[in-house]
């Protein structure tokens, strides 16, 4: 399907591949935009890192993650979305048509562009961390904690995340250390109760982690206490990282209105960033309610108010 026309100006181009890119490409397809989507280094997006999703109306049995992003995925391309890899890295947004660079090689011309690039896992920023990633440090419980089974592990993190996760790994791990840096959690209620009901989670408050211990592999992890100011090390095989997320919207800086944790701003009610016809819908945009339902729902209004932009510019 790729089309490697050097003057191509693609009428609708989607970046990002998570529900509200594929609803954008549904949407966008019927009202014969001919949407262009690229997927991004992980297609289908956050998604595809979870396991049962209970909550997306319409699976009345539950679904899981990856499969639900596979229907969404055939459910565009049925549409006929052209549907390519490739990862959105740089943008000019200066004239008309947009530009947008595909994996820091070729430039795209677009007459409207939806944003769609989600959010990414926050890493704590320590060497230790960096260096055993992917070796027994992982910001996924759900993909990573089979490795770990019958094994101590530790997770740092005191969202609903952090807890949910940290109950995942409950039953799959021998016990769980669980690394809070203030002296409560900012996890809902009821998830704190299950993770302080939960016999194998020990909680440790006013902590951080100072390292990670190993060479190949995670032997320990290394905590100081904030309020006692000592240190010790807990031996553990791995460290779980839940810390929260942030957008995937660095290219765009200087260009789109964004906040100071780098979401971008829509005009309330819409999906319209302070570039004409440049949409953004997704978790790129949503830093409260975070889910595949409102990101596809905002992925519809993304490609209904790029075809009314569109049209009034006369490229339908
Ligand atoms: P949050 O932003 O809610 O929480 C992040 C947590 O990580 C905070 O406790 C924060 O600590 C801690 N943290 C941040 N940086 C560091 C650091 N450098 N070192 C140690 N700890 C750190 O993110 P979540 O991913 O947990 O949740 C995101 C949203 O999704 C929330 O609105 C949440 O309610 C929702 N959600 C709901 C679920 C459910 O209802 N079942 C499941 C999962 C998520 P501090 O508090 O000190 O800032």
């Amino acid at each position: 399907m790729e089309q490697n026309n050097a003057n191509e100006i693609i009428n609708c181009l989607i970046i990002g591949s998570g529900p509200a890119g594929y609803t954008a490409a549904i949407y966008a397809s019927r009202a014969n935009l001919k949407p262009v989507l690229y997927q991004g280094i992980q297609p289908g997006g956050q998604l595809t890192i979870t396991t049962e999703v209970e909550n997306y109306p319409g699976y009345p049995d539950g679904i899981q993650g990856p499969e639900m992003m596979i229907h969404f995925e055939k459910q565009a391309a049925r549409m006929g979305a052209d549907l390519r890899y490739g990862t959105a890295t740089n943008v000019d947004f200066s004239a008309r048509p947009l530009k947008v660079q595909i994996d820091d090689d070729k430039w795209l011309q677009a007459h409207s562009v939806i944003i769609s690039t989600g959010a990414s896992a926050k890493w704590l920023g320590i060497e230790s961390e960096q260096r055993l990633n992917g070796y027994g440090v992982s910001a996924c419980a759900v993909c990573d904690g089979f490795f770990f089974r019958n094994k101590e592990v530790a997770i740092v993190g005191a969202g609903d995340t952090a807890c949910e996760e940290a109950l995942y790994l409950s039953k799959i791990c021998s016990h769980v250390h669980m690394l809070v840096r203030r002296d409560e959690m900012r996890a809902s209620k009821v998830m704190q109760d299950r993770v302080k009901n939960t016999s194998n989670i020990t909680v440790y408050w006013s902590t951080e982690v100072e390292e990670v211990i190993g060479e190949n592999k995670v032997d320990a992890v290394k905590i100081f206490n904030r309020r006692d100011h000592t240190s010790k090390e807990i031996p553990v095989s791995a460290l779980f990282i839940a810390i929260g997320h942030q957008p995937n919207s660095e290219i765009f800086k200087g260009w789109l209105d964004m906040d100071e944790a780098g979401y971008l701003k829509t005009i309330p009610g819409t999906s319209k960033t302070n570039v004409e016809g440049v949409f953004a819908a997704g978790d790129v945009q949503d830093k409260i309610y975070r889910q595949a339902v409102t990101a596809a729902g905002s992925g519809c209004m993304a490609a209904l108010d790029a075809e009314r932009y569109l049209g009034e510019k006369g490229h339908h």
